[in-house]
This record gives C-alpha cells, sequence and structure tokens, in this order.
C-alpha cells in the first residue's frame, strides 16, 4: 500500500544522523517523502517512518510542502491540548498536551540555515517530526496507564489505517 513503516518497526526507536551531502540524492528522498506523505495522507513525515535513519523530515501545515534537514535546536512555548495521531500508528488518536508554539533550526535542501516557526498545528508538528529523528514515537507522549491501554488495543486489532 505505501511505504510508511508502523510502532514495532526498529527504525522508527533510532536515533537518525545527519545529512552531509546536498545533492541530486537528497532532493529526490525530500520528493518522495513528500509524495508519500500528501498520499498518506498527513500533514508531516520523518525519513526514520519509510525506514531512512537520517536528519530530514517534511510537513505541510497548510501553507505548501517544507523540508527540514538536521534540526538541531527546538524552542517552545505555552500549553495546548490536541487530538494527535501519527502516520506510523494509523488509526489510533489521543488528546496530547504539548507547547503551543515551536520555532526550529535546521537547514534547507541547499543546507542553508533556515527556521520554521509556529503556533498550533505547525507548532505541534515541528516538535512530532523532530522526535521521530530522536527515535522518540507519541506513544511516549502518553500517560503510563494511556500507554499501556494503547499498546493493548494495538496488540488486538492491529492498524485500522486512516482510509476506512
Ligand atoms: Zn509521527
Amino acid at each position: 500500500m505505501n511505504e510508511i513503516v508502523t510502532f514495532g518497526h526498529p527504525s522508527l526507536k533510532s536515533k537518525s544522523v545527519n545529512i552531509t551531502e546536498f545533492d541530486e540524492a537528497l532532493k529526490k528522498l525530500s520528493e518522495r517523502m513528500i509524495k508519500i506523505m500528501y498520499e498518506a495522507p498527513g500533514v508531516g513525515l520523518a525519513a526514520p517512518q519509510i525506514g531512512i535513519n537520517k536528519n530530514i523530515f517534511v510537513f505541510d501545515a497548510g501553507e505548501g510542502p517544507n523540508v527540514a534537514v538536521n534540526p538541531k535546536k527546538i524552542e517552545v512555548e505555552g500549553s495546548a491540548v490536541f487530538l494527535e495521531g501519527c502516520l506510523s500508528l494509523p488509526g489510533y488518536y489521543w488528546e496530547i498536551e504539548r507547547p503551543e508554539y515551536s520555532k526550529i533550526y535546521c537547514q534547507d535542501i541547499n543546507g542553508e540555515d533556515i527556521t520554521y516557526e509556529g503556533e498550533e498545528l505547525i507548532g505541534r508538528v515541528l516538535q512530532h517530526e523532530y522526535e521521530h529523528l530522536k527515535g522518540k514515537l507519541l506513544l511516549s507522549s502518553l500517560s503510563r496507564k494511556e500507554r499501556k491501554e494503547a499498546i493493548k488495543k494495538i496488540a488486538l486489532n492491529g492498524f485500522p489505517g486512516n482510509d476506512l
């Protein structure tokens, strides 16, 4: 169906490594990731979600596709609760409290320094995708009890998918 790996795949738990070559292959990878993200459909996709442990993610929080390479720092502020899902946990959503605003320092597809920032959806997507690159999945943002229940549900029902 698609190339997105789901909870349980080792690449989702591994830390990603920095990208050193800003070449044609990197452009191709980013284009492929954007295509997979839109087809899913989703608002963000990190390389580990397609089994590649490299520091790159793509997102579209309503203003067109963006590419973030080698994010080195994220600044956050405020707090908001939002129903959040993940393409690697298709069909599941949880109310998650997170900082409302994020600003991320990274590079663009050509290796130039760039920042992305915003509140609401973009603030959340930036934090979510940044965590993927650190080997962290949405489940770790849940309370212990919620996480236990979630893992049990997944074990019993698998992934119903986003396109029911
Ligand atoms: Zn995700």
